[in-house]
Protein backbone atom coordinates (compact mmCIF):
# COMPACT_ATOMS: atom_id res chain seq x y z
CA UNK A 1 0.00 0.00 0.00
CA UNK A 2 0.76 3.27 -1.24
CA UNK A 3 1.85 6.15 2.07
CA UNK A 4 1.16 9.70 1.71
CA UNK A 5 3.23 12.09 3.56
CA UNK A 6 1.43 14.59 5.41
CA UNK A 7 3.37 17.69 6.71
CA UNK A 8 1.75 19.25 9.73
CA UNK A 9 3.15 23.07 10.67
CA UNK A 10 2.52 24.09 13.92
CA UNK A 11 3.90 26.93 15.95
CA UNK A 12 1.27 28.49 18.64
CA UNK A 13 -0.27 27.35 21.98
CA UNK A 14 -2.95 26.52 20.63
CA UNK A 15 -1.59 24.52 17.83
CA UNK A 16 0.00 22.30 19.88
CA UNK A 17 -2.84 21.39 21.83
CA UNK A 18 -5.32 20.90 18.37
CA UNK A 19 -2.49 18.93 16.65
CA UNK A 20 -2.57 16.66 19.94
CA UNK A 21 -5.07 14.62 18.83
CA UNK A 22 -4.75 15.34 15.28
CA UNK A 23 -1.19 13.34 15.30
CA UNK A 24 -2.19 10.82 16.97
CA UNK A 25 -5.23 9.80 15.25
CA UNK A 26 -2.57 10.35 12.16
CA UNK A 27 -0.19 7.50 14.11
CA UNK A 28 -2.41 5.32 13.54
CA UNK A 29 -3.56 5.38 9.93
CA UNK A 30 -2.37 3.43 7.78
CA UNK A 31 -1.39 4.87 4.84
CA UNK A 32 -1.07 8.39 5.72
CA UNK A 33 3.00 9.19 7.72
CA UNK A 34 2.97 12.28 9.53
CA UNK A 35 6.54 15.44 9.41
CA UNK A 36 5.95 18.31 11.60
CA UNK A 37 7.27 21.56 11.18
CA UNK A 38 7.87 23.94 14.64
CA UNK A 39 8.02 26.86 13.44
CA UNK A 40 9.16 28.39 16.93
CA UNK A 41 6.28 31.26 17.34
CA UNK A 42 5.83 30.07 20.46
CA UNK A 43 8.94 28.73 21.93
CA UNK A 44 8.97 29.16 26.35
CA UNK A 45 9.16 26.27 28.48
CA UNK A 46 5.48 26.84 29.78
CA UNK A 47 4.22 28.09 25.95
CA UNK A 48 5.52 25.15 24.11
CA UNK A 49 7.59 22.00 25.22
CA UNK A 50 5.23 21.51 28.44
CA UNK A 51 2.29 20.55 26.14
CA UNK A 52 4.53 18.19 23.77
CA UNK A 53 5.61 16.50 26.92
CA UNK A 54 1.78 16.11 28.32
CA UNK A 55 0.47 15.20 25.43
CA UNK A 56 3.47 12.96 24.79
CA UNK A 57 3.95 14.31 21.17
CA UNK A 58 6.67 13.73 19.10
CA UNK A 59 9.38 15.72 19.42
CA UNK A 60 9.00 18.31 15.86
CA UNK A 61 11.15 16.65 12.51
CA UNK A 62 11.92 20.66 12.16
CA UNK A 63 12.46 23.55 14.91
CA UNK A 64 12.65 26.61 12.98
CA UNK A 65 13.25 29.03 16.23
CA UNK A 66 11.46 31.65 14.48
CA UNK A 67 9.89 34.00 17.16
CA UNK A 68 9.85 38.07 17.56
CA UNK A 69 10.13 40.54 14.96
CA UNK A 70 7.21 42.43 12.88
CA UNK A 71 4.36 40.28 11.80
CA UNK A 72 5.93 40.58 7.95
CA UNK A 73 8.99 39.71 8.97
CA UNK A 74 8.18 36.81 11.09
CA UNK A 75 5.73 35.77 8.72
CA UNK A 76 8.56 36.25 5.64
CA UNK A 77 11.51 34.42 7.50
CA UNK A 78 8.45 31.41 8.14
CA UNK A 79 7.87 31.72 4.32
CA UNK A 80 11.63 30.81 3.35
CA UNK A 81 12.15 28.16 6.24
CA UNK A 82 9.01 25.93 5.39
CA UNK A 83 9.87 26.19 1.25
CA UNK A 84 13.20 24.71 1.95
CA UNK A 85 11.39 22.16 4.07
CA UNK A 86 8.79 21.09 1.66
CA UNK A 87 11.01 21.11 -1.69
CA UNK A 88 13.27 18.20 0.95
CA UNK A 89 10.23 16.71 2.17
CA UNK A 90 7.85 17.01 -0.99
CA UNK A 91 4.83 15.74 0.95
CA UNK A 92 1.46 15.07 -0.29
CA UNK A 93 -0.47 17.29 1.62
CA UNK A 94 0.23 20.49 4.39
CA UNK A 95 -1.87 20.46 7.49
CA UNK A 96 -2.49 23.85 9.29
CA UNK A 97 -4.31 24.95 12.28
CA UNK A 98 -6.11 28.17 13.06
CA UNK A 99 -4.84 31.95 12.64
CA UNK A 100 -2.06 32.74 13.41
CA UNK A 101 1.54 33.61 11.37
CA UNK A 102 2.86 29.80 11.44
CA UNK A 103 -1.06 29.02 9.78
CA UNK A 104 -0.24 31.68 6.89
CA UNK A 105 3.09 30.69 6.21
CA UNK A 106 2.88 26.94 6.11
CA UNK A 107 -0.55 27.46 3.42
CA UNK A 108 1.18 29.85 1.30
CA UNK A 109 4.37 27.91 0.88
CA UNK A 110 2.36 25.05 -0.02
CA UNK A 111 0.19 26.27 -2.32
CA UNK A 112 2.77 27.87 -4.51
CA UNK A 113 4.71 24.99 -4.43
CA UNK A 114 1.37 23.25 -5.19
CA UNK A 115 1.20 21.59 -2.68
CA UNK A 116 -2.25 20.95 -0.80
CA UNK A 117 -3.40 22.35 2.07
CA UNK A 118 -5.85 20.97 5.02
CA UNK A 119 -7.14 24.18 6.59
CA UNK A 120 -8.20 22.67 10.33
CA UNK A 121 -10.74 25.11 12.44
CA UNK A 122 -11.64 26.80 8.72
CA UNK A 123 -14.32 29.18 8.10
CA UNK A 124 -14.13 31.14 11.22
CA UNK A 125 -14.88 34.86 10.91
CA UNK A 126 -14.98 38.12 13.32
CA UNK A 127 -15.63 40.37 10.52
CA UNK A 128 -12.77 42.21 12.41
CA UNK A 129 -9.81 42.64 9.30
CA UNK A 130 -8.01 45.23 11.64
CA UNK A 131 -7.23 41.55 13.69
CA UNK A 132 -3.77 39.75 12.91
CA UNK A 133 -5.98 36.48 13.04
CA UNK A 134 -8.73 37.46 10.60
CA UNK A 135 -6.39 38.09 7.52
CA UNK A 136 -4.66 34.97 8.39
CA UNK A 137 -7.69 32.69 8.64
CA UNK A 138 -9.45 34.65 5.48
CA UNK A 139 -6.08 34.17 3.30
CA UNK A 140 -5.80 30.38 4.43
CA UNK A 141 -9.25 29.70 3.66
CA UNK A 142 -8.80 30.64 0.27
CA UNK A 143 -5.86 28.97 -0.38
CA UNK A 144 -6.81 25.75 1.02
CA UNK A 145 -8.18 22.48 -0.42
CA UNK A 146 -9.82 20.63 2.64
CA UNK A 147 -11.25 22.71 4.80
CA UNK A 148 -12.21 21.25 8.18
CA UNK A 149 -14.91 23.26 10.04
CA UNK A 150 -15.98 23.18 13.70
CA UNK A 151 -18.87 24.14 13.39
CA UNK A 152 -22.39 24.21 11.13
CA UNK A 153 -21.76 28.63 11.33
CA UNK A 154 -18.10 27.81 9.52
CA UNK A 155 -19.36 25.23 7.12
CA UNK A 156 -21.93 28.01 6.08
CA UNK A 157 -19.93 31.09 6.24
CA UNK A 158 -17.79 29.24 3.90
CA UNK A 159 -20.53 28.28 1.23
CA UNK A 160 -21.89 31.71 1.55
CA UNK A 161 -18.26 32.86 0.32
CA UNK A 162 -18.37 30.48 -2.66
CA UNK A 163 -16.43 27.62 -1.55
CA UNK A 164 -17.40 24.57 -3.34
CA UNK A 165 -19.11 22.35 -1.43
CA UNK A 166 -16.76 19.22 -2.11
CA UNK A 167 -14.34 21.00 0.33
CA UNK A 168 -16.01 21.81 2.98
CA UNK A 169 -16.09 19.11 5.75
CA UNK A 170 -17.66 19.24 8.52
CA UNK A 171 -16.01 17.35 11.26
CA UNK A 172 -16.39 18.97 14.37
CA UNK A 173 -13.92 20.65 16.78
CA UNK A 174 -10.63 18.94 17.72
CA UNK A 175 -10.54 21.17 21.09
CA UNK A 176 -13.68 19.49 21.77
CA UNK A 177 -11.92 16.20 21.67
CA UNK A 178 -8.66 17.44 23.52
CA UNK A 179 -11.22 18.47 26.55
CA UNK A 180 -13.18 15.15 26.59
CA UNK A 181 -10.21 13.24 26.77
CA UNK A 182 -8.33 15.63 29.77
CA UNK A 183 -11.26 17.45 31.39
CA UNK A 184 -13.18 14.82 32.73
CA UNK A 185 -9.73 13.25 34.76
CA UNK A 186 -9.03 16.07 37.17
CA UNK A 187 -10.63 16.51 40.31
CA UNK A 188 -10.25 19.45 42.89
CA UNK A 189 -8.24 18.48 45.58
CA UNK A 190 -4.93 17.89 43.64
CA UNK A 191 -2.71 19.53 41.50
CA UNK A 192 -2.80 23.51 40.55
CA UNK A 193 -6.36 24.16 42.71
CA UNK A 194 -5.22 21.79 45.62
CA UNK A 195 -2.00 24.42 45.77
CA UNK A 196 -3.76 27.53 45.71
CA UNK A 197 -6.43 26.68 48.21
CA UNK A 198 -3.65 25.39 50.99
CA UNK A 199 -1.36 28.33 49.68
CA UNK A 200 -4.13 31.58 49.10
CA UNK A 201 -6.92 30.26 50.44
CA UNK A 202 -9.16 30.03 46.99
CA UNK A 203 -11.90 27.12 46.64
CA UNK A 204 -13.30 25.05 43.78
CA UNK A 205 -16.37 26.89 42.83
CA UNK A 206 -15.48 30.42 44.33
CA UNK A 207 -12.81 32.19 41.96
CA UNK A 208 -12.71 33.72 38.31
CA UNK A 209 -10.20 32.38 35.90
CA UNK A 210 -9.08 34.83 33.72
CA UNK A 211 -6.43 35.42 30.55
CA UNK A 212 -5.65 37.95 27.97
CA UNK A 213 -3.34 37.67 25.22
CA UNK A 214 -4.99 39.12 21.75
CA UNK A 215 -3.09 42.10 19.94
CA UNK A 216 -6.13 43.78 20.27
CA UNK A 217 -5.92 43.95 23.66
CA UNK A 218 -2.48 44.03 24.26
CA UNK A 219 -1.45 46.74 21.83
CA UNK A 220 -4.50 48.91 23.02
CA UNK A 221 -3.30 50.65 26.64
CA UNK A 222 -7.03 51.86 27.33
CA UNK A 223 -8.29 48.17 26.42
CA UNK A 224 -6.04 46.83 28.50
CA UNK A 225 -6.32 49.08 31.41
CA UNK A 226 -9.79 48.86 31.35
CA UNK A 227 -9.77 44.94 31.96
CA UNK A 228 -7.25 45.21 34.83
CA UNK A 229 -9.20 48.30 36.47
CA UNK A 230 -12.11 45.62 36.06
CA UNK A 231 -10.33 42.34 37.17
CA UNK A 232 -9.09 44.72 40.54
CA UNK A 233 -12.33 45.76 41.27
CA UNK A 234 -13.74 41.89 41.02
CA UNK A 235 -10.71 40.99 43.24
CA UNK A 236 -11.88 42.70 45.76
CA UNK A 237 -15.39 40.40 45.74
CA UNK A 238 -14.13 37.00 44.32
CA UNK A 239 -10.57 35.87 44.36
CA UNK A 240 -9.17 36.16 40.33
CA UNK A 241 -6.91 33.31 38.95
CA UNK A 242 -4.69 35.48 35.87
CA UNK A 243 -2.26 32.94 34.34
CA UNK A 244 -0.22 35.73 32.45
CA UNK A 245 0.71 35.55 28.62
CA UNK A 246 4.35 36.25 28.07
CA UNK A 247 3.13 39.35 25.77
CA UNK A 248 0.63 40.43 28.49
CA UNK A 249 3.19 40.50 31.14
CA UNK A 250 5.41 42.64 28.73
CA UNK A 251 2.61 45.19 28.07
CA UNK A 252 1.45 45.31 31.56
CA UNK A 253 5.38 46.11 33.04
CA UNK A 254 5.74 48.57 30.05
CA UNK A 255 2.32 50.31 31.61
CA UNK A 256 3.08 50.22 35.01
CA UNK A 257 0.22 48.31 35.60
CA UNK A 258 1.95 44.75 36.62
CA UNK A 259 2.11 46.14 40.27
CA UNK A 260 -1.30 47.10 40.68
CA UNK A 261 -2.85 44.01 38.99
CA UNK A 262 -1.10 41.77 41.43
CA UNK A 263 -2.21 43.23 44.52
CA UNK A 264 -5.51 42.58 43.63
CA UNK A 265 -5.25 39.48 41.20
CA UNK A 266 -3.64 36.32 41.72
CA UNK A 267 -1.27 36.31 38.90
CA UNK A 268 0.46 33.05 37.53
CA UNK A 269 2.80 31.75 34.77
CA UNK A 270 1.42 30.26 31.73
CA UNK A 271 -0.02 27.20 32.53
CA UNK A 272 0.19 23.61 31.09
CA UNK A 273 -2.83 22.38 29.66
CA UNK A 274 -3.84 19.67 32.80
CA UNK A 275 -3.63 22.34 35.32
CA UNK A 276 -5.36 24.77 33.12
CA UNK A 277 -8.43 22.63 32.50
CA UNK A 278 -8.55 22.11 36.41
CA UNK A 279 -8.52 26.01 36.91
CA UNK A 280 -11.61 25.85 34.17
CA UNK A 281 -13.49 23.17 35.31
CA UNK A 282 -13.72 25.09 38.83
CA UNK A 283 -14.33 28.08 37.99
CA UNK A 284 -17.38 30.32 38.81
CA UNK A 285 -16.35 32.50 36.13
CA UNK A 286 -13.96 32.47 32.62
CA UNK A 287 -13.01 36.03 31.57
CA UNK A 288 -10.98 35.64 28.57
CA UNK A 289 -10.19 36.99 24.98
CA UNK A 290 -9.38 33.44 23.80
CA UNK A 291 -10.52 31.74 21.50
CA UNK A 292 -10.21 28.23 22.79
CA UNK A 293 -10.92 29.08 26.42
CA UNK A 294 -14.13 30.52 25.20
CA UNK A 295 -15.10 26.90 24.19
CA UNK A 296 -13.31 24.78 27.35
CA UNK A 297 -15.18 27.11 29.58
CA UNK A 298 -18.65 25.52 28.11
CA UNK A 299 -17.36 22.21 27.43
CA UNK A 300 -16.67 22.96 31.33
CA UNK A 301 -20.57 24.31 31.94
CA UNK A 302 -18.73 27.73 32.94
CA UNK A 303 -20.25 31.06 32.28
CA UNK A 304 -17.78 32.89 30.49
CA UNK A 305 -17.46 36.75 29.57
CA UNK A 306 -15.57 37.54 26.33
CA UNK A 307 -13.33 40.59 26.51
CA UNK A 308 -13.89 41.80 22.99
CA UNK A 309 -16.00 43.83 20.68
CA UNK A 310 -16.90 40.36 18.78
CA UNK A 311 -16.08 36.49 18.61
CA UNK A 312 -16.14 34.04 16.56
CA UNK A 313 -17.85 31.26 18.56
CA UNK A 314 -21.35 33.05 17.91
CA UNK A 315 -23.31 30.14 18.75
CA UNK A 316 -21.68 30.39 22.49
CA UNK A 317 -23.45 33.61 22.62
CA UNK A 318 -26.21 32.60 21.40
CA UNK A 319 -26.64 29.73 23.73
CA UNK A 320 -26.30 31.91 26.56
CA UNK A 321 -22.83 30.56 27.89
CA UNK A 322 -20.99 33.50 26.97
CA UNK A 323 -21.01 37.06 26.83
CA UNK A 324 -19.61 39.84 25.07
CA UNK A 325 -18.22 42.98 27.59
CA UNK A 326 -16.05 45.21 24.97
CA UNK A 327 -13.40 46.71 27.24
CA UNK A 328 -13.86 49.76 26.60
CA UNK A 329 -15.16 50.72 30.12
CA UNK A 330 -13.93 49.07 33.71
CA UNK A 331 -17.58 49.78 35.03
CA UNK A 332 -19.46 48.16 32.10
CA UNK A 333 -16.69 45.02 32.01
CA UNK A 334 -17.00 44.83 36.13
CA UNK A 335 -21.00 44.47 35.69
CA UNK A 336 -21.02 41.67 32.95
CA UNK A 337 -18.60 39.88 34.64
CA UNK A 338 -21.15 40.16 37.93
CA UNK A 339 -24.12 39.20 36.13
CA UNK A 340 -22.60 36.07 34.26
CA UNK A 341 -22.05 34.39 38.05
CA UNK A 342 -24.03 31.67 38.26
CA UNK A 343 -25.32 31.83 35.05
CA UNK A 344 -25.67 28.73 32.78
CA UNK A 345 -27.00 28.74 29.03
CA UNK A 346 -29.28 26.47 26.89
CA UNK A 347 -28.46 22.85 26.53
CA UNK A 348 -26.64 23.00 23.07
CA UNK A 349 -24.00 20.28 20.93
CA UNK A 350 -22.19 22.80 18.22
CA UNK A 351 -18.74 20.86 17.81
CA UNK A 352 -19.01 17.56 16.73
CA UNK A 353 -19.23 14.40 18.32
CA UNK A 354 -15.81 14.34 20.08
CA UNK A 355 -14.38 12.54 17.37
CA UNK A 356 -13.36 15.39 15.14
CA UNK A 357 -9.17 14.47 14.76
CA UNK A 358 -10.70 10.86 13.49
CA UNK A 359 -12.58 12.33 10.95
CA UNK A 360 -9.63 15.05 9.47
CA UNK A 361 -7.59 11.70 9.20
CA UNK A 362 -10.66 9.37 7.45
CA UNK A 363 -11.03 12.59 4.88
CA UNK A 364 -7.22 12.90 4.12
CA UNK A 365 -7.08 9.15 3.73
CA UNK A 366 -9.90 8.99 1.43
CA UNK A 367 -9.22 11.78 -0.43
CA UNK A 368 -5.25 11.51 -1.18
CA UNK A 369 -5.51 7.60 -1.65
CA UNK A 370 -8.49 8.63 -4.08
CA UNK A 371 -6.95 11.12 -5.75
CA UNK A 372 -4.76 11.45 -9.02
CA UNK A 373 -1.05 12.28 -8.76
CA UNK A 374 -1.04 15.81 -7.59
CA UNK A 375 0.10 18.59 -10.42
CA UNK A 376 1.27 21.66 -9.74
CA UNK A 377 -1.05 23.56 -12.36
CA UNK A 378 -4.11 21.21 -10.99
CA UNK A 379 -3.57 22.24 -7.77
CA UNK A 380 -3.65 25.38 -8.57
CA UNK A 381 -6.41 25.61 -10.95
CA UNK A 382 -8.65 23.63 -8.41
CA UNK A 383 -7.94 26.52 -5.82
CA UNK A 384 -8.83 29.54 -8.15
CA UNK A 385 -11.74 28.55 -10.20
CA UNK A 386 -12.42 30.13 -12.92
N1 LIG B 1 -4.02 27.47 27.78
C1 LIG B 1 -3.10 26.78 28.55
N2 LIG B 1 -2.44 27.48 29.52
C2 LIG B 1 -2.65 28.79 29.77
C3 LIG B 1 -3.60 29.48 28.97
C4 LIG B 1 -4.25 28.79 27.96
O1 LIG B 1 -2.90 25.58 28.37
O2 LIG B 1 -2.02 29.35 30.66
C5 LIG B 1 -4.73 26.72 26.72
C6 LIG B 1 -6.22 26.79 26.83
O3 LIG B 1 -6.70 25.82 27.74
C7 LIG B 1 -6.65 26.53 25.39
C8 LIG B 1 -5.54 27.17 24.59
O4 LIG B 1 -4.43 27.31 25.48
O5 LIG B 1 -6.66 25.14 25.13
C9 LIG B 1 -5.95 28.51 24.09
O6 LIG B 1 -4.85 29.14 23.56
P1 LIG B 1 -4.72 30.72 23.45
O7 LIG B 1 -5.64 31.35 24.42
O8 LIG B 1 -3.26 31.03 23.57
O9 LIG B 1 -5.09 31.01 21.94
P2 LIG B 1 -6.47 31.17 21.15
O10 LIG B 1 -7.35 30.02 21.52
O11 LIG B 1 -7.05 32.50 21.51
O12 LIG B 1 -6.06 31.11 19.73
Amino acid sequence: MRTYKILTVIGARPQFIKASVVSAALGQSACLREVVVHTGQHFDANMSDVFFNEFRMRKPDYSCSIHGGSHGAMTGRMLISIEQILLAEAPDAVLVYGDTNSTLAGALAAVKLGIPVAHVEAGLRSFNMAMPEEINRILTDRISRWLFVPTASAAAQLASEGVPHSRIHSVGDVMFDVARRHGARCDPDGALLGALSREHGITAGAYCLATIHRAESTNHADRLRAICAALIALGRELPVIFPLHPRTRQTLRGLGALDSLAAAVLLIAPLGYRDMVQLEKYAALIATDSGGVQKEAFFHQVPCVTLRDETEWTELVDAGWNRLAPPTSAAAILLALRAAIGTRGQSVAPYGDGNAAKHIVTCLERELAGSPQRQSDTAIDEIYPS
